[in-house]
């Protein structure tokens, strides 16, 4: 299981702050990565970062609605495929 971010994400931040296991990482190039994503395998499904977001885009993968099914696989290619962790680089 993991959380999952999808395509409500305003690119706030404030998730990032609470996650205790700081996989939580802004997506770059901002044109092609437009959200900021969560690492499946570093996500230790503690929820933290849910109240935090102002407009709810982060839900249990288990729980996207039908249409947000696809940005699990995005939240996890990020990391296997993309920036991932080098991202903080540039913040
Ligand atoms: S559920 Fe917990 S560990 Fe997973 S991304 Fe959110 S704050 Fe981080
Ligand atoms: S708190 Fe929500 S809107 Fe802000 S970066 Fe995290 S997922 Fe995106």
């Amino acid at each position: 299981m993991t959380y999952v971010i999808f395509d409500l994400c305003i690119r706030d931040g404030a998730c990032v702050d609470v996650c205790p296991v700081d996989c939580i990482v802004p997506g770059i190039p901002e044109a092609e990565w437009p959200w900021y994503y969560i690492d499946p395998d570093t996500c230790i499904d503690c929820g933290a970062c849910v109240p935090e977001c102002p407009v709810d885009a982060i839900l249990p993968e288990e729980d996207l609605p039908a249409a947000q099914v696809y940005t699990t696989e995005l939240n996890a290619r990020y990391f296997s495929a993309g920036p991932g962790y080098a991202a903080l680089a540039s913040k």
